[in-house]
């Protein structure tokens, strides 16, 4: 799975950071992107528009509809 952030733009360590596959030296106090979202309503939205997304773009790599991600992470 790629990781969906622009360059250039931070995401959290964490180990299910809704962001990005960290691997290797992860920490597992929850996402603080995810916490940052929840704090507003139009967060809120945007969480649950990116969580879609993923799930989306998950199965279409699980499925083999897109290619060409690195499959180490
Ligand atoms: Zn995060």
């Amino acid at each position: 799975m790629p990781d969906l952030y622009l360059p250039g733009m931070k995401a959290c360590s964490d180990g299910n950071c809704i962001f990005r596959e960290n691997t290797g030296m992860v920490t597992n106090g929850g996402c603080s992107c995810q916490r940052e979202l929840q704090r507003t309503e139009m967060g809120m939205q945007a969480l649950r528009t990116i969580l879609f997304l993923r799930k989306q773009a998950r199965a279409a790599y699980d499925n083999g509809y897109i290619d060409g991600w690195d499959d180490a992470s």
